[in-house]
This record gives C-alpha cells, sequence and structure tokens, in this order.
C-alpha cells in the first residue's frame, strides 16, 4: 500500500447483486489508476444495501477478481453496516426542514399509507463541471421534490452515496456515464446537508461487438469466467485498462506500475470503446509469449496433461516438455490447449496414430508411388546414428537430397502422414526427432502395410 499524502481520495462502489463484471473491474481500474498516479487513497465500498439483490457471494466474487487482477484498496466499508449513520443525516434534514416526511400510497401495495421522505428541491439549475466532458448543467426543477427514503429507516441509493461520499472525505466521484443523470439529485442532496461538492468524471461504458451496451448478450461479461478459461490477469488487466484510454506514450502492452506511471484522466476516451474478444485473445498471447519459460513450462504441462488424459492417451512427461515450444506457437490462452488436443493436433507426440485415409491429401492418390517413397525414407533414416535423432535439422539434411530429386511433396507428405495420420502437422522432421527413431520406424512400417492394402 502506497502512503496517502496527496489528499485524495476515490472510491469503489460496487452493488454485489451479480458476478464481478469487466464494466466493475474497469471502474475499479480507472479509480485505482487514478488515485494511485496522484498518491491518493482507495476506498472499496460494497453498496450492499438492495436486500432482495444483493448477495454476499457477489461481494466475495467482487473482492476476489479485483485482488485476481492485483487491485488493492486501502480501506473496506459495507454499507448494510453504516445504517446509523444514514439515518441521523436523514432526521437532520428533516429536523431543518430541508427533507420532510409525506403519507403516500404505496405503488408497490395499492390502497397502504407508507411515509416516505422527500428532498425540498429548490428548482435550482446545476452545472457541475466533469473533468471528461466539461460542463454539464440539469434544470432540476423537473425532479419536484424527489423521494430520499423509503421511511426515516430507510433511505435510498442517492441518500447514502452522497452520506458516504462526504462521510470518507471522498474527492474525486469517478465512474460510469450512465450515472451522469444521478449526480444532479446527488448534488441537490449534498447541497441540503451543507457537504463540498467532489469532482466528477464520467467515462464511457464498454460497448459489445455490436456496439450495443456491454452485457450477457453481446459475450462473456464475468471476470470469473476469464479467470477460469485460464486468461492472465495481467493481460485482461492491461486490456481492459487500454480500453478507451490511450496513454501519451501510444503504448499498448503495460504492467500496472507502467499504467499507472502514465495515467491522466484526460487521456480517458470520450466515446464507448467496444470489448473485443479477438483483441483480448491477442493480449493475452502478448503475456504468453513474454512468460519465462519455466513458469510457461509448469503451467502449459498441467493443462497439456489433464488433456491428453481426457483424449484417452498416455501421458509422457518428456513427451510434454518437448512439444512446449509448438505449444506456445499455436495457443493464445491455455485452454486453447485443450481445444487443440480434442482436436486432435499433439495426440500423435503421445501415441501412434489411427491411419485414416481420408487424411491423404487430394491429388496424391498415387498410393505405391507412396509406399516407394515411404521405404527409401524407412531406410534413410535407419542409418541415421541414434545420437543425432534429437537433432531434426540432421534428419533432414538425411532426407533432403531424395526429397529433392523426387519432389519434396512427394517425399514428405507421406512420411507426414506415417508420423502423424494428418493432412496438416509440425514438420515431420521436428515430429520424428520427438517421438524417436524407434517410434518413427514403426510408424512408417505401419503406413507402408496400411497403404499396401486396398
Ligand atoms: N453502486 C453503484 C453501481 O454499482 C455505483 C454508485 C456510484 O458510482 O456512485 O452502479
Amino acid at each position: 500500500m502506497m502512503t496517502s499524502s496527496s489528499g485524495i481520495r476515490v472510491r469503489y462502489p460496487p452493488s454485489p447483486t451479480g458476478w464481478c463484471h469487466v464494466g466493475t473491474a474497469r471502474m475499479a481500474i480507472i479509480n485505482f489508476l487514478f488515485a494511485r498516479r496522484n498518491n491518493g487513497t482507495v476506498i472499496f465500498r460494497s453498496e450492499d444495501t438492495d436486500k432482495e439483490r444483493g448477495t454476499l457471494a457477489f461481494e466475495q466474487d467482487i473482492i476476489e477478481c479485483l485482488r485476481w487482477l492485483k487491485l488493492d484498496w486501502d480501506k473496506f466499508y459495507r454499507q448494510s453496516e453504516r445504517l446509523d449513520i444514514y439515518r441521523k443525516s436523514l432526521r437532520a434534514l428533516i429536523d431543518t426542514g430541508k427533507a420532510y416526511i409525506s403519507e403516500e400510497e404505496s405503488k408497490k401495495e395499492p390502497g397502504k399509507l407508507i411515509r416516505v421522505v422527500r428532498l425540498r428541491n429548490p428548482g435550482s439549475k446545476i452545472t457541475f463541471t466533469d473533468l471528461i466532458r466539461g460542463d454539464i448543467t440539469f434544470d432540476t426543477g423537473e425532479l419536484g421534490d424527489f423521494v430520499i427514503a423509503r421511511s426515516t429507516d430507510d433511505p435510498l441509493y442517492h441518500f447514502a452515496v452522497v452520506v458516504d461520499d462526504d462521510d470518507m472525505g471522498i474527492t474525486h466521484v469517478i465512474r460510469g456515464d450512465d450515472h451522469i443523470s444521478n449526480t444532479p439529485r446527488q448534488i441537490l442532496i449534498q447541497e441540503a446537508l451543507g457537504y463540498k461538492r467532489p469532482e466528477y468524471a464520467h467515462y464511457p461504458l464498454l460497448l459489445g461487438g455490436d456496439r450495443s451496451k456491454l452485457s450477457k448478450r453481446t459475450g462473456d461479461v464475468a471476470v470469473k469466467s476469464y479467470r477460469e478459461s485460464g486468461y492472465l490477469p495481467e493481460a485482461l488487466l492491461n486490456y481492459i485498462s487500454i480500453l478507451g484510454w490511450t496513454p501519451k506514450s501510444q503504448r499498448e502492452i503495460m504492467s500496472l506500475q507502467e499504467m499507472t506511471a502514465e495515467f491522466d484522466i484526460k487521456d480517458l476516451h470520450k466515446s464507448g470503446a467496444v470489448f473485443d474478444m479477438e483483441k483480448l485473445r491477442w493480449f493475452n498471447r502478448q503475456y504468453l509469449h513474454s512468460m519465462p519459460a519455466e513458469t510457461f513450462a509448469k503451467n502449459a504441462l498441467n493443462v497439456l496433461e489433464s488433456a491428453i488424459h481426457e483424449s484417452g492417451v498416455k501421458w509422457n512427461e518428456s513427451v510434454g516438455e518437448s512439444i512446449l515450444n509448438l505449444v506456445r506457437e499455436r495457443i493464445h490462452v491455455w485452454e486453447d490447449i485443450r481445444v487443440l488436443v480434442a482436436n486432435g493436433e499433439f495426440n500423435f507426440f503421445f501415441t501412434d496414430p489411427v491411419l485414416v485415409t481420408s487424411e491423404i491429401p487430394e491429388k496424391k492418390s498415387n498410393v505405391s508411388e507412396a509406399v516407394r517413397h515411404l521405404t527409401q525414407s524407412q531406410t534413410i533414416i535407419s542409418s541415421i546414428p541414434d545420437d543425432s535423432f534429437n537433432e531434426p535439422d540432421k534428419i533432414k539434411t538425411a532426407l533432403w537430397d531424395c526429397a529433392t530429386e523426387a519432389g519434396h511433396g512427394a517425399v514428405l507428405w507421406p512420411l507426414r502422414y506415417s508420423l502423424t495420420g494428418r493432412k496438416q502437422s509440425p514438420d515431420p522432421f521436428l515430429v520424428a526427432s520427438i517421438i524417436g527413431k524407434d517410434a518413427t520406424l514403426r510408424r512408417i512400417a505401419a503406413a507402408i502395410e496400411q497403404l499396401r492394402t486396398p
């Protein structure tokens, strides 16, 4: 935790009514970057007063997901534990005549009388300066004397937010622009209570692929689902951060520290950014590529082993280790390993392939030619010394003259087919070196046998 000396105080005020959303993470990131850049304090305030929808499980999920992204905060509050504070302020407003109790028929239960509290609205024009959007003016006359509490014991959301922001010394309210229309109400309550007005900054919300509001309908929005599919927290954090923010350096790949050092709220965009899954995958790939080899190996081997087991193939750790570079080349996220294995893209490293003639490339139907070339390859490969076999280049050199003479394709497709059972695969020299000389010769023999049998 940094020392706070600037006096700047911001808040993460999520309502725990659902799983931590990409939008919740973005709200926290922007507040975090702003506060830490300015040596300020961050307050986590769980706005858990919605008794019907709020749950502790959602609150826990939000906390865990933000921690997973390596975001932190200095103080934690729950609105449900602060009801006495709201009641006192409400009482003060009623006592000074700035708010009044009004007996009305309940909208929920017609015929029932309830005693709500309404703010005596002076109906003035309110202008506030938004750090992102500039001056915004509202005519508050239209709001009338709006309700601020369902009863003297049960203050509404706007009221609690205003009391908390003042009590917690919030200097900057930085939130999505879906809250702009709440701001005039909140300012009126502040003024009635005699509070200082904080600075406001409303950033545009993220959009889904079709440019509508980002929601479940437009793609996955729960941070935990990215976590579960094996996205790296650094990549997700980095991608969400630069969505709608272009740092002056124009860099894209940045650590949390680098972003904090460069953050300027004025560089947030004024229009909504699209949350693009493909771009997120690209970010994740950059992080997978720069991951230290050991860390990559540990994680990739775990996923690979379980995927290989699931596909009913026997696991071999040293084969797994020798295909790590191939794995790294082919994936964007850990989950891709499972998809590749399910598609049979790595299985042949661990077990002899089942040869099916449909995998023979079209226009290569001259099977007797293929058998002839395979037999030649078999002879050449048998003569490669065992201690050269772990170097794909040596295998390539040994086969190259024969392949050049007969045509590379003519020699190499049957070799690839026999080693992998597939039309496409990593180059056959590499495959041969990884599976070893015995397996290579055994597979070639099996392919010759299969191709000869009509
Ligand atoms: N609890 C509100 C929400 O989750 C945020 C309130 C605010 O930013 O003032 O949307």
